[in-house]
């Protein structure tokens, strides 16, 4: 077991990648914090994790509301004393094409998104310094590495913003022994994929991703799980400041 006596925080958790993570860390040995918009998905969440003898508590909060984060921080400390682990994998997607974008959609996409990640590293930080120990795993996209699809330009400018915060935050918080590095899933096949889109037009895409990835294939949120225990554990303690892409290999 990689993660004993640790303790970690996976934003947006509920359901889908996060909870995949989440689900992977209890079984490591950490003790979850299960954090989604809606108590009911984070709940559940927690007990499948304690069906199966790990330790996890269930926290709503809106990753965009600071506020909020101050008490998902808070309510961690009291819970468990400590945090070691930081996912911010919290996300949404709106796809407009740019000449369609409104005010709304920008904001909306970029404050759970990118500011999102900035409100729970900051909240998290100082304890982490004072600790002098870390690791912080964001999730970014393919959209935020290479050419968007269409009606990507406030997910793609989020998710590419967030790569640059990883680096900024790995070269402020090195010297306190605190890794952050970034995850960049290419297709998972989760809630996300269907989302404004008919079966027929997820499917479609999905066989276009398939395509133009290396392997052949999609990934599932368990292909992400194993790459965050790595990012989350020891065994990445000399990686810091980078952007892995786990994606089948459409980047390349
Ligand atoms: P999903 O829609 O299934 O899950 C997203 C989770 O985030 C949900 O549990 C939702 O409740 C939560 N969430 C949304 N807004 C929130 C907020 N304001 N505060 C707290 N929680 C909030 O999506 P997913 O596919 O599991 O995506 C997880 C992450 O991975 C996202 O950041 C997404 O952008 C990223 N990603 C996904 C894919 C993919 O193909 N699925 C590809 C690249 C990146």
């Amino acid at each position: 077991m990689k993660l004993i006596g640790k303790v970690a925080i996976v934003t947006g958790s509920g359901r889908g990648i996060g909870k995949a993570i989440a689900k992977k860390f209890a079984s490591e040995g950490a003790s979850v914090v299960v954090n989604a918009l809606h108590i009911e998905g984070a709940s559940r969440v927690v007990g499948e994790i304690k069906n199966q003898g790990g330790i996890a508590i269930a926290i709503k909060a809106d990753v965009a509301n600071r506020a909020d984060i101050h008490n998902l921080i808070k309510s961690t400390l009291e819970n468990f004393k400590t945090i070691h682990i930081l996912v911010n994998n919290a996300g949404i997607i709106r796809r407009v094409p740019l000449l369609e974008i409104t005010e709304e959609d920008w904001d909306v996409v970029l404050d759970v998104d990118l500011k999102g990640v900035f409100n729970c590293t900051q909240a998290v930080l100082g304890h982490m310094m004072e600790q002098r120990y870390g690791k912080i795993i964001n999730i970014s996209s393919m959209s935020g590495v290479g050419f968007p699809g269409e009606g990507m330009a406030n997910y793609a400018a989020a998710k590419a913003g967030i790569i640059q915060l990883t680096k900024a935050t790995a070269s402020e918080a090195g010297s306190y022994g605190i890794n952050v590095n970034c995850i960049a899933p290419g297709l998972i096949v989760t809630e996300m994929t269907y989302f404004q889109r008919t079966k027929e037009e997820a499917e479609r895409y999905i066989e276009g991703a398939k395509k133009r990835a290396a392997l052949g294939c999609v990934g599932g949120p368990e292909d992400i799980a194993n790459l965050a225990l790595f990012l989350a554990s020891d065994d990445s303690n000399f990686i810091t400041g980078q952007v892995i892409c786990c994606d089948g290999g459409i980047h390349r």
